[in-house]
């Protein structure tokens, strides 16, 4: 048994007015404590860069002390709950550490357009819940009260105990994302490994399946030209709010779709293995310029540049979080030349590929969706990694060979 940390999505039902404006002033005084935290510890931040002055405290508990003083100096702050609202600085100060470690440049200003307005519930003592039926449950938020929300197909989870809530509002509704501490049986590894290939329409695993992601061609034109429509509308203006409106309403809209794809793709291809290969995206990234890569010269160039690119990376990063709680094991490996080798005879060479579609070995003469051949060398890489064995890396069991003769054939 494991414990791990699951967290489930609810959404929160129209509260009364009283409680919906409560909800958005928690959020309004988190992002002012933020702002405000970040705005005193500038000054000293830069001036323990330019080698001048003490290093900033950066500890929770050095916060917290400043907090205290500053909430009893602002009156409104003293009616909302404080553990919620000084959980903000457990936020900032890992920013402030991942800056004062240089990884990150100094904490951004949390703005009114441009975040979320969110509040967590840190620690059990701080809310409660109570599951009604299948479909409701409530929430108590301190100096708020109770507030309904629902949940498609329940909540899994509801015998185990909460730990943490984070509110967040998505610019129609507030959503819930409750955290469980949950005991889950590890996953008995089968032995069977997926290699599995992520590309800019699709993904291919290496049992010869594909996975399409849906089309947004239409919902991203949208999206655009709303933008577009906002950026020439007069600030404040009704008009320019009625675009952000549509705006966020299309946003949220693409956001479910790739949410579910990747649900869906994930729960399919775990159900088939036990370890999954997937490419690191990280190098991925480094070497497919917008430019394109050696592989594919020119193509897909906006795809790449453009939005979709910014969305295909985002629903990768999603697949690859989700296959790797679902399945169990997941293996990186280097993505260099998986497109070009040869599963067959580990010929590499770019002749090999001289559509985008096809794959079709100059040495050996293998053919193969040119995509399926990619994660059969995926699979391979991540077999290598994982024995330690070279030779491994071309051995083919009947399964694989069945595939190959449906794709070279069928
Ligand atoms: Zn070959």
């Amino acid at each position: 048994m494991l414990e791990e940390i699951r967290t489930v999505e609810f959404v929160v039902l129209p509260a009364a007015r009283a409680k919906a404006r409560k909800m958005f002033q928690m959020a309004g005084a988190c992002r002012y404590v933020w702002n405000h935290f970040r705005e005193k510890n500038l000054a000293d931040y830069q001036a323990f860069k330019n080698g001048k002055g003490q290093r900033p405290h950066t500890s929770y508990f050095s916060l917290g002390v400043e907090f205290t003083k500053l909430r009893h100096e602002t009156e409104w702050m003293l009616e909302l709950p404080a553990n919620p609202i000084k959980h903000t600085l457990k936020y900032f100060a890992d920013a402030l550490k991942g800056a004062m470690a240089g990884k990150k440049g100094f904490p951004k200003p949390r703005s009114r357009n441009r975040h979320a307005p969110s509040f967590t519930l840190p620690s059990k003592e701080n809310f409660r819940i109570k599951n009604i039926d299948k479909k409701y449950s409530l929430l108590l938020i301190p100096k708020i009260g109770w507030v309904k929300m629902t949940r498609r197909g329940g909540n899994p989870y509801k015998d185990s105990v909460p730990k943490q809530v984070v509110l967040r509002h998505d610019g129609h509704r507030w959503r819930a994302f409750v955290s469980y501490e949950v005991e889950v049986e590890k996953r008995s590894d089968d032995g069977e490994i997926l290699g599995v290939d992520m590309n800019v329409h699709q993904v291919a695993t290496s049992d010869g399946h594909f996975y399409f992601l849906p089309d947004f061609k239409k919902k991203e034109a949208r999206r655009k030209r709303y933008q577009r429509r906002m950026a020439r509308q007069v600030k404040r203006s009704n008009r320019r709010k009625d675009t952000k409106k549509k705006l966020a309403k299309v946003s949220r809209k693409i956001a479910n779709i790739r949410k579910n794809w990747v649900h869906q793709t994930t729960k399919e291809i775990s159900g088939k293995c036990g370890t999954v290969v997937v490419e690191d995206l990280k190098v991925k990234n480094m070497t497919a310029s917008a430019k394109g890569t050696v592989e594919n010269p020119g193509k897909n160039v906006r795809q790449k540049a453009g939005l979709n690119r910014a969305m295909l990376d985002t629903a990768l990063g999603e697949l690859r979080r989700n296959l790797e709680y679902k399945c169990g094991r997941l293996v990186e490996v280097n993505p260099a030349h998986t497109s070009q080798r040869c599963s067959e005879c580990g010929h590499t060479d770019k002749e090999n590929r001289k559509t985008q579609a096809r794959f079709r070995c100059v040495s050996c003469g293998y053919m193969s969706n040119a995509d399926t051949n990619a994660a059969m060398n995926i699979r391979r890489l991540g077999m290598a990694q994982l024995h330690g064995e070279e030779r491994s890396v071309f051995k083919r069991t009947p399964a694989t060979r069945e595939i190959d003769m449906r794709l070279t054939h069928g």
